[in-house]
């Protein structure tokens, strides 16, 4: 029982007893003999749902009680504020929780006041870079999932993270909650904790393969699920859980299943609810009806894009699909709904397998394979992965047990997915530190922020993580380290002498902006280049070739035709004849384009021949295209993939704006790093496209992708841009360009917004229909007619007052103007 663990501060317990938890269950029975209580660290290897946070709460509420400070760290953002949330109800009892998102380059010094903090293994890194002083207090370290560190590209952030957490904390105690693996001892072992392995469930898990007409299970029991001729297995196993069963019914007294359905891309899980909300529908009350309705409204607002109405139909009939492609209001209205036994199915792909709480009666796996480049093929996915996919079924309180299945289209198949699967234990987690790209990130940064002196402190540091455990080959850690303070030195991010190593200041403030050093590289380069080439690239802009173009408004956003907000038509009162002389590289674009802005008489020809120089004030430079483009290639950012046809599109694309990409375009005959630079070029159009204001919906249809995919570029390319201000200011270069890209994709605007946009509550369409209405700043807003505003605003009163009040007006109030704003005459 919780009351007799004396460690734990008052009035924990009987709060747990108050949830309804009233004994411990066994592993965490065994997390606290094992010391967990008492500052032991302990790696806990158990399956999904089996109550680790509990075990993680109880190290931490204690570690703090004896004067300590606690830090949970989890491995994606959208868990860290369900995991604050979680954590909050402590908050009675006297215990601060704070968590950490946001910018990659402050110290978070407030969260020196709190008890407990909340942060991703990227943030953690970030703020040990950083220098946050609170770091050196931490007494209790929580790493969730830990079983991540075999991923490629995150798992070596937190390898390192808690080795330099470690570091400064001798004595520090470490709860590493862990998916049952293969290895668990390893880990431990490396961390210097005690182990709890166990595969204690709380609710039973049943799994089994469907196949024909029946479910088999692993305790050799069937269950009929026929499946019509031409109909599909899914179909028929998600009505069969909601159709129910007798015996559940008599122990819960809820006979209604839901089913969490798992598929292997975006797509898929679209198709799978868009055919299972027929099956859902069926099933639904007039009252949950009526419910569902609100909630697909809701889905509705939150974004124009088509996504928003797809899921809204669906959850409309009961069902759902989940992705990352949705923004995280949706994803957070589907899950509330789902658990509230609202959305009957969800159709999801793995991402929501790790973390999010979202337990179901039935899990179906109806995908175990994954197009994987690498492989050149559809690849079996892991055991481990598969099992917490699995791993969701069953509802605590409502469920007797939980079913998992896999489908099968032949016997064969189905006695493969058994061996593979159901019998299989997980595969043991294997460190990934020995990359370049990891290496090169992490031997910086422990280099900058003091951790290692020399290489052979560098070496030393290194052998104390799980890859220096689990490797008998010392030299191959010796070798890519070689090779990457050989390329870091190149670079200028640290110098070299004598054995000793020592950070640049570039090299500091790199590691401190969170970059890659390569991204740093390449921004760097970028931006000497375009230093160096100023003269030229400018000319061949202002003189038309670009200029219609460069903010922008090629053919596919012509349809706004605001003004050239970047300046870079100053001077086309000039109606002469594109110029000929001194322009040879821009002539020569307009020509192999055949863009027939280049040679139309009414084109913008900024530069006339008189004075090139003059124009060239008028032109910015670089281009926000070019920024957008050059971050868009560093290896911090994921580029869009170029689709059947994109290769010609970017190619045109890319001659004609040529002039404003920061570098020269590799050779066609350069295959890959042709390819590279297009899908960088896709990628920078896409956030032209969103800095330009066309539509969320437009922008999701011309790219193929989903509202959430916008938002992530969006946030990356600000925090790139952001970096890349700092180190064109260090470089002596002129941030300002890069700071107006930057706002830019901040807001989604033209920068004749920017000053609006910048306002809280107003965003980029209301900031245009606002500049439309003939208020075009915040000064404007403070003395404009409130009637206009609430016709710009379409007659919303309280998002009017709002906004007034943001920009500190004195009488906000909109209760003296008539109607929805029509009316231009107060009621005086
Ligand atoms: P995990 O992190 O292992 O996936 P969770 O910590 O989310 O699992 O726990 C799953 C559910 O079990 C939570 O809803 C939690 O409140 C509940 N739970 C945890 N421990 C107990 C317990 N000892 N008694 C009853 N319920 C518990």
């Amino acid at each position: 029982h919780p009351e007799e663990v004396p460690e734990l501060p008052e009035g924990v317990a009987s709060h747990l007893r108050e949830e309804g938890i009233e004994a411990l269950y066994p592993p965490q029975a065994d997390a606290v003999e094992a010391g967990v209580t008492r500052g032991e660290s302990l790696v806990a290897s158990v399956p999904t749902a089996s109550g680790k946070t509990l075990i993680a709460e109880l190290a931490m509420l204690s570690s703090v009680a004896r004067g300590g400070k606690a830090l949970y760290i989890v491995p994606l953002r959208a868990l860290a504020s369900e995991k604050k949330a979680e954590f909050e109800r402590w908050e009675d009892y006297g215990f601060d929780i704070g968590v950490s998102t946001g910018n990659y380059d402050s110290d978070g010094e407030w969260l020196a006041s709190r008890d407990i903090v909340v942060a991703t293994s990227e943030k953690v890194d970030s703020l040990v870079r950083n220098g946050a002083g609170w770091i050196d207090d931490l007494t209790c370290v929580v790493a969730d999932e830990v079983h991540l560190v075999d991923d490629a590209e995150r798992g070596p952030t937190l390898e390192v993270t808690l080795g330099k957490l470690r570091t400064l904390n001798p004595g520090l105690q470490v709860v590493a909650l862990s998916a049952t693996v293969g290895n668990a001892d390893a880990v431990a072992e490396w961390l210097d904790a005690e182990l709890v392995e166990s595969t204690w469930r709380p609710i039973d898990l049943r799994m089994g393969v469907h196949y024909g007409n029946a479910i088999s299970f692993d305790d050799g029991s069937q269950r009929e699920v026929p499946v019509e001729s031409g109909g599909r297995p899914t179909a028929a196993l998600v009505d069969d859980a909601l159709a129910g069963d007798d015996d559940v019914a008599r122990e819960s007294g809820d006979d209604q299943g839901s089913s969490l359905v798992f598929v292997n891309s975006r797509r898929n899980a679209e198709a799978s609810a868009k055919r299972l909300r027929d099956v859902t529908a069926a099933h639904l009350t007039d009252d949950e009806r009526g419910r569902l309705a609100e909630l697909a409204a809701e889905l509705r607002d939150v974004s124009d894009a088509e996504t928003s109405d797809t899921l809204a139909d669906c959850v409309a009939k009961g069902a759902a699909f989940h992705h990352a492609g949705l923004a995280p209001e949706h994803r957070s209205i589907v899950e509330a709904a789902f658990r509230d036994r609202l959305v009957k199915c969800v159709s999801a792909t793995p991402t929501l397998a790790a973390g999010v709480n979202t337990p179901s009666r039935r899990v179906i796996v109806r995908d175990w394979r994954r197009y994987d480049g690498e492989f050149g093929g559809m690849k079996p996915l892991d055991v481990l992965e598969i099992h917490q996919m699995m791993g969701r079924a069953g509802r605590p309180g409502l469920d007797p047990y939980g079913e998992a299945v896999l489908l099968a289209k032949n016997s064969e198949t189905r006695d493969e997915l058994f061996e593979r699967y159901i019998w299989a234990d997980p595969e043991p987690v294997r460190s990934k530190l020995a990359a370049e790209p990891a290496l090169r990130t992490h031997a910086l940064a422990t280099v900058a922020s003091g951790f290692a002196h020399t290489r052979a402190e560098l070496l030393e540091f290194l052998g104390r993580t799980l890859y220096a455990t689990q490797t008998d080959d010392s030299s191959r850690l010796e070798t890519v380290t070689d090779d990457v303070l050989a390329y870091l030195d190149r670079n200028g991010f640290i110098e070299r002498d004598d054995g000793s190593l020592s950070a640049t200041s570039i090299g500091h403030t790199v590691s401190q902006l969170y970059l890659d050093p390569m991204t740093a590289a390449e921004i760097i380069d970028g931006l000497e280049w375009a230093d160096a080439n100023r003269g030229e690239m400018a000319r061949a802009l202002g003189d038309g070739s670009g200029a219609a173009t460069a903010d922008g408004s090629d053919a596919a956003t012509a349809d706004r035709p605001s003004a050239n907000s970047d300046g870079v038509a100053a001077g086309s009162d000039s109606d002469d004849d594109p110029p000929s002389t001194g322009f040879q590289r821009a002539s020569e674009l307009a020509s192999n384009t055949g863009d027939e802005r280049g040679s139309d008489a009414d084109g913008p020809a900024a530069a006339d021949n008189s004075d090139p120089e003059e124009a060239l004030d008028d032109v910015t430079y670089p281009t926000a295209l070019g920024l957008f483009h050059l971050v868009s290639r560093t290896p911090d950012m994921y580029q869009l993939y170029l689709k059947s046809g994109d290769r010609e599109t970017y190619t045109e694309v890319c001659y004609e704006r040529e002039a404003e990409l920061l570098g020269r375009t590799p050779s066609e005959y350069e295959d890959v790093r042709f390819e590279e630079w297009l899908s960088a070029l896709k990628t920078a159009k896409l956030l032209e496209d969103w800095a330009t204001e066309v539509d969320e919906d437009r922008i999701t249809e011309r790219y193929g992708v989903g509202p959430g995919d916008i938002r992530g570029k969006v946030e990356t390319a600000e925090w790139l841009l952001g970096a890349a201000e700092r180190l064109a200011g260090e470089l002596g270069l002129s941030p300002v360009p890069v700071r107006e890209a930057k706002k830019r994709v901040q807001y989604g605007v033209r920068d004749e917004l920017l000053a609006l946009a910048g306002v809280r509550n107003v965003g980029r369409k209301r900031a245009r229909r606002l500049f439309e209405a003939g208020i075009e700043s915040r000064a404007d807003l403070r003395e404009a007619d409130k009637s206009t505003v609430l016709g710009a605003l379409r007659g919303r009163r309280k998002t009017a007052e709002r906004i007034l009040e943001n920009v500190g007006r004195q009488d906000p109030s909109m209760d003296d103007v008539t109607s929805d704003g029509s009316a231009a005459q107060s009621t005086g």
